[in-house]
């Protein structure tokens, strides 16, 4: 901690939450009181923030104040380790919830904290711990050269690059882009940022506590993926704008060979011992087949293709799509459009995310800089009230007798918390209430905050549309009920060709089988959304149903996934194995559970119509696991799950 004024720091502890102060406290002070002094008042992951009484508040955050005075002087925590029994107290009492003993591992590695019985964790060291420097020095690969490729340099493809690095593993990675960052390089729109918060959107092994926002702008999780790649030396291994068009698996040699083509149209090939494919699920951008519009003269701009000039101000706008990007694009240009026509197909949840606008104050950033425990103590809270604290609104409860308009109990109160929220927000204005709250119960579809969707929508200059659009016209759209909604942009919100998943891509794996011939169009299947059978050495990120439908971080599964197949590289590396390949009853055992648990989940409620599923209803995109399932499944990769050629 820098040397600060006594007064200073109690200044600056007004930045701080309550609750992770308190278990920051309880570890520097090993009072464990305190969990009973806050318990009563912690009703929820977010519900303490108001109910917290101030006096409690001050009282934690003066003797936090006291004890940095002491601990700047001795340098020693009370209890820097906790057992995992009372760190599963401290959870509990920190989301007013009883949080399983299950979950205690997952969570002290997503903290970065450590606890004193550590066999619990060193019993089955997970391969990410073998490759941190410690263990990467007593690496010794026994077969050489072994090189990866890595097919993007989004999230997910830095992620895979840094534990590579860690391994001592050769590696190149292919980016059609000139710069790192995937989605956060490409969707530039007005209002782009995440939905998640930020202090849990981030990797674990890379914690920023410097974020501008709570939801930060695409600005600043792209200087942060960019900052990740300079760390980790990541760039001098990246092809930019190359993009891979095919891979071939060579049975003889056991590896794969990649053909790419660079921005001045050159071919290229590269042979490798394993892919890693991390072209991410919402790289490809969807543009609807509207009748008419190859005779529109206005502009049409995708939201992943924001044009850099693009002039909004005083033109007439019609906004497709009211799900994720639409509903940050619109607010942020409604105050400068002439008029904007939102036509919506189905609505979507936009509810209240505390801090959604928050701008991070100086004081926040010096507490979760200098309080020790206070960062991991904060990621936590986020990870329950955005992960899995969620996932029990996604089950539908088959003996619900509480009408179609939600799932089970618990999926009603937060609908009717939802409700509260909407209808708080657009009082008086029951035209537009009737219009805006979905059909389907929440969770049917990826549940979106609201950072200014409802007054947008309440704006003179503002209409919301819920007809189908009929035909598109040289400057105007015209709806199936008559409507004309005169257009000089069409602005499409129309999200991505995510079942189509590692499209345009051939991969062609064992015995000439390619990938499409296996997935047809969209029907993408994976085992964990990594491997498949006839796919040798293969690996995939932000595969088949791996995207996290409840809430949760996609940093996080890129972490899960680097893990599993970072133990199959050390494998291929350590004991003479040349291929990895799925087993096809693993593979289809894999597929037969997922469905049938995705079949009990809300996405598969008759009213949900969602890009989640394919065209014949199959949902391909989300995992029907929590957070903590998919962390455990991906904890070890099980050689006996893989045919093994030596
Ligand atoms: C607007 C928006 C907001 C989002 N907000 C959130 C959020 O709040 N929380 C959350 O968890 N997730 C969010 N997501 C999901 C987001 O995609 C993930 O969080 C994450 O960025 C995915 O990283 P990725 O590396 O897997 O994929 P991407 O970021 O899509 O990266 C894939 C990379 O592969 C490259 N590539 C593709 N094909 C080829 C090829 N053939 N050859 C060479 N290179 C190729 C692409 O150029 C790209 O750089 C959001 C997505 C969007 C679009």
């Amino acid at each position: 901690m820098p040397d600060t004024a006594p007064t200073d720091i109690r200044a600056h502890l007004e930045g701080a939450n309550p609750v992770p102060l308190a278990m920051a406290l309880i570890h520097l002070t090993g009072d464990l009181s305190l969990l009973e002094q806050i318990a009563p008042h912690v009703r929820g992951a977010w519900e303490h923030l108001e109910s917290i009484p101030p006096e409690l508040a001050s009282s934690i955050r003066d003797r936090m104040a006291t004890c940095l005075k002491d601990i700047n002087a001795t340098q020693t925590p009370v209890m820097a380790a906790p057992s995992s029994q009372i760190i599963q107290q401290m959870m509990s009492t920190a989301v007013g919830e009883a949080v399983s003993e299950a979950y205690v591992p997952m969570l002290l590695e997503q903290v970065g904290l450590r606890v004193s019985d550590q066999h619990m964790l060193h019993a089955e060291d997970p391969p990410e711990a073998q490759a941190s420097p410690k263990h990467a020095q007593a690496f010794k690969p026994n077969r050489h050269p072994f090189e990866v490729a890595i097919i993007g340099a989004g999230a997910s493809g830095l992620c895979a690059a840094i534990q590579l690095k860690k391994l001592g593993i050769p590696y190149t990675i292919f980016e059609k882009n000139d710069e790192v960052g995937g989605t956060w390089y490409e969707n530039r729109y007005p209002g782009c940022a995440v939905d998640t918060p930020n202090h849990f959107y981030q990797f674990s092994f890379e914690p920023n506590n410097n974020w501008p926002n709570y939801f930060s702008q695409r600005d600043a999780i792209q200087a942060y993926l960019q900052h990740c790649a300079d760390k980790y030396e990541v760039r001098s291994h990246v092809h930019f704008n190359t993009e891979v068009s095919s891979a071939v698996f060579n049975e003889e040699t056991q590896t794969w060979l990649l053909h790419s083509t660079d921005k001045t149209g050159q071919s290229h090939t590269k042979e490798a011992n394993a892919i890693i494919c991390a072209v991410g699920q919402l790289n490809r951008p969807a543009i609807p087949k509207l009748p008419g519009l190859s005779q529109y003269e206005g502009q049409v701009v995708h939201t992943a293709a924001w044009p850099e000039h693009l002039v909004v101000k005083d033109k007439k706008v019609a906004l497709i799509g009211t799900g994720a990007s639409a509903v940050q694009v619109g607010p942020a240009i409604a105050d400068q459009v002439a008029s904007l026509a939102v036509l919506q197909r189905s609505g979507s949840w936009v509810v209240r995310r505390p801090n959604i606008d928050g701008v991070v104050s100086e004081d926040t950033k010096w507490v979760l800089n200098n309080v020790p425990f206070y960062a991991p103590w904060y990621r936590f809270q986020l990870f329950w009230a955005f992960g899995d604290g969620l996932f029990e609104a996604l089950k539908i409860d088959p003996t619900w007798e509480g009408g179609s308009e939600s799932i089970s109990a618990f999926n009603a109160r937060l609908r009717e918390s939802m409700m509260k929220h909407i209808r708080r927000e657009l009082a008086g204005r029951d035209d537009l209430l009737q219009k805006v709250v979905p059909d389907f119960p929440p969770f049917g579809k990826r549940v979106l905050g609201d950072s200014g969707w409802y007054k947008m929508l309440k704006r003179d200059n503002v209409r919301l549309e819920t007809a189908a659009i009929k035909q598109v016209h040289a400057r105007a759209v015209e709806l199936d009920d008559g409507t004309i909604i005169e257009a000089d942009i069409l602005v499409m919100a129309t999200g991505f060709q995510a079942g189509r998943m590692l499209w345009p891509m051939d991969i062609q794996g064992r015995g000439g089988v390619t990938i499409r011939e296996k997935w047809g169009d969209d029907d993408p299947r994976a085992f964990l959304g990594i491997t498949a059978p006839e796919f040798p050495n293969f690996f995939m990120m932000y595969g088949p149903n791996t995207n996290i439908g409840h809430g949760g971080s996609a940093l996080f599964l890129a972490e899960c996934q680097s893990r599993y197949f970072m133990g199959l590289i050390h494998a291929l590396n350590t004991q003479n194995i040349r291929s990895v390949e799925c087993r096809q009853e693993v593979h289809d055992r894999y597929n037969d559970e997922i469905d049938s648990l995705l079949s009990k989940l809300s996405w598969s409620h008759p009213a949900v119509s969602t890009w989640y599923k394919n065209a014949k209803g199959r949902i391909v995109t989300n995992q029907p696991w929590s957070l903590l399932d998919y962390w455990r499944l991906t904890y070890e990769a099980q050689l006996s799950d893989y045919h093994q050629v030596r």
